[in-house]
């Protein structure tokens, strides 16, 4: 088995880590940097890029360029409504009512977007550690649903990788914590990132780590931060200029970007001037934009937001019975947790210095990779006890949700419930499976419709169905069901729980695949290209600097050999003969270097 390799997906950012023997390593990526923003470019002919440079067209090419994608993820369209409005690219409906987005003319499932992002980070890991990478463990918000899980395996299958486990960021983090500190305590994990929130707290040992309650909010994060300043500096804008600006794609895209600049900067200064010249220019003139924003100002208007994170904080404390003094550490996690406001109601809430020891950016991956490196055997195995974070229920008569498997319950866990038929001769049950908290079904968070065929006739009420609720060691639900009168397994159809059946994520992990592999042989291509380029212009910058001293046979040579170079490199584009060609001209160099003993040949 190669390595295992313990991934963050994040809504802003991703970090991918592994076990170096016993120690977790965070993976360097290719542009030399330890976090990639989750940011995919698309470029008119289809090509893809992802992190640090897809993130730098974000503001010419925003319609093209996919950011936060994590917060579309195994979402119903219309669930999503409010998040669309937050991003400058195209959120549509797809046939089953899921989110997709569309760029030209190319629906892309959320999970095709967040497997480009698997893809590259699977790519960095294999040249960082010169081998191939199958294998991982990723970590999602412990808010997900069903749904957001499942979507999110399918999206490392798409990328070709076998996910192993999927944990909750909160979770990892704390293994990483079990990890470092090696005593128990109770700590709470408070993880605030670019898109969500989540409060954990969990009791740990030795070798145990069990999460006593969850709380958190999926449509809560660093984004909605920038949100809120992006609306005061509208504002800001349209009482200097009188126009509102809030329709215009572009503009937005600069407000966002200046509005994120000033939240980080306010995390060390106490205010920070924004100046966005030439922002509009109409009849008469460019408009300009520049004011300054105070921390002060900043607090007032996320302080709504940070004040929800507080009172998710009380209700987890509240559903584990725990007051402020059972906790002994508190960890932060996520980057919006570096703003200070947001620290001190932390620590004013728990009554207690916070533990700063671990970088916000790089814990979950980190923990991830020590879960990796536990199921590789490598690790001294650590058992970890989560929680659902939702209930876990049927539809009942009247619209009505029945809870079979109560939210924290420790999983994996399972639960049988018996149902039968309703009408003479019923062949079919159908089951509505649903997630949340809600006594209406039409609230909660429907999973899909699990039905059970081919029960032999019989009189209402007479079939004895066990249906069985599984939810497994990744927070993902399973539904099987038997009719134990006839004996007979009845059939379940699961009508795409998460908006792709299996052979769409195959078809779409072959497509990568080939995308992948075109990608990466272009970029070889570039490389022997340029390569030659070298190897030419050294040609040529010898024959100017020595052309008196050379005799006439091998100025005609050299000639030749530039011109032979200078036409492949426009005609061909057949690998094999540009690598004649590089060889040709290397062997060239050897050549003249031996004729015009060696110090005066061309580099190559
Ligand atoms: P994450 O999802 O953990 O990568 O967090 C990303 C979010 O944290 C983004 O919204 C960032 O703008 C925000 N963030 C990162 N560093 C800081 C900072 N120093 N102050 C405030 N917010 C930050």
């Amino acid at each position: 088995m190669g390595k295992v390799i313990g991934i963050d997906l994040g809504t802003t950012n991703s970090v991918c880590a592994y076990m170096d023997r016993r120690e977790p390593v965070v993976i360097i990526n290719s542009e030399g940097g330890r976090v990639t923003p989750s940011v995919v470019g698309i470029s008119k002919n289809g090509e893809r890029f992802v992190g640090d440079i897809a993130k730098r067209q974000l503001l010419i090419n925003p319609e093209a360029t996919i950011h936060s994608i994590k917060r579309f993820m195994g979402r119903r369209y219309r669930d999503a409504l409010s998040d669309c409005a937050s991003v400058q690219y195209k959120v549509v409906e797809t046939r089953n009512g899921d989110c997709g987005v569309e760029v030209g003319d190319r629906l892309y499932l959320p999970q095709e977007i967040s497997a480009m992002i698997l893809q590259k980070l699977r790519k960095s890991a294999e040249d960082f550690l010169g081998e191939q990478v199958t294998e991982a463990v990723i970590t999602v918000p412990a808010y997900f649903t069903d749904r957001q899980r499942q979507a999110t395996k399918d999206a490392g299958t798409i990328a070709g990788l076998n996910v192993l486990r999927i944990i909750n960021e909160p979770t990892a983090a704390a293994l990483a914590y079990v990890h470092d500190r090696k005593r128990s305590s109770t700590i709470a994990v408070y993880d605030f990132g670019g898109g969500t929130f989540d409060i954990s707290l969990l009791e740990v040992d030795r070798d145990l780590a069990e999460v006593r309650a969850t709380r958190g909010n999926n449509a809560l994060g660093g984004a909605d931060i920038d949100n809120k300043i992006v609306h005061w500096l509208l504002e800001e804008f349209y009482k200097e200029h009188g126009i509102d600006v809030s329709d215009d794609k572009v503009v937005l895209q600069r407000l966002r970007d200046a509005a994120e600049r000033a939240k980080l900067e306010l995390s060390a200064a106490y205010d920070t001037d924004i100046h966005l010249p030439f922002l509009l220019a109409n009849a008469s003139g460019p408009k300009h934009l520049q004011c300054t924003l105070t921390r002060a100002t900043f607090e007032s208007l996320a302080m709504p937001l940070f004040e929800r994170t507080i009172e998710e904080c009380r209700r987890a404390m509240e559903d584990s019975r725990m007051s402020p003094e059972d906790i002994d550490e508190v960890i932060l996690v996520g980057g919006s947790s570096r703003i200070p406001m947001v620290q001190a109601m932390v620590q004013d809430l728990f009554k207690r210095p916070l533990n700063k020891s671990f970088n916000p950016d790089e814990v979950v991956a980190v923990g991830a990779a020590i879960q990796a490196g536990i199921l590789e055997g490598d690790v001294k195995a650590v058992t970890l006890l989560d929680v659902t974070n939702f209930s876990l229920g049927i539809e009942v008569e009247g619209r009505r949700f029945a809870k079979l498997i109560p939210k924290n319950t420790t999983i994996p866990t399972q639960k049988t419930q018996l149902v039968s038929t309703v009408a003479e001769n019923q062949r079919t049950v159908k089951i509505h499976v649903l997630q949340g908290e809600s006594p209406d079904a039409r609230d909660n968070v429907s999973l899909g419709d699990f039905e059970l065929v081919g029960i032999p006739p019989a009189k209402r009420g007479e079939p004895r169905i066990h249906v069985k609720f599984a939810i497994d060691s990744n927070g993902i639900v399973h539904v099987s069901a038997k009719d134990s009168r006839s004996g007979v397994s009845g059939e379940i159809t699961i009508e795409a729980p998460t908006g792709m059946t299996q052979s769409q994520i195959e078809e779409l992990r072959e497509e990568h695949e080939t995308i992948h592999r075109r990608s990466t042989d272009s970029h070889e291509m570039k490389e022997l290209r340029h390569q030659i380029e070298k190897q030419l212009v050294s040609l040529e910058n010898f024959l100017r600097d020595n052309r008196g001293f050379l005799h006439k046979k091998d100025i005609f040579e050299i000639e030749q050999a530039l011109k032979r170079g200078r036409m492949a490199l426009l005609k061909s584009s057949d690998k094999t003969n540009l690598d004649d060609l590089s060889m040709y001209l290397a062997r060239f160099f050897a050549h003249l270097a031996d004729k015009t003993g060696g110090g005066d040949a061309p580099v190559h």
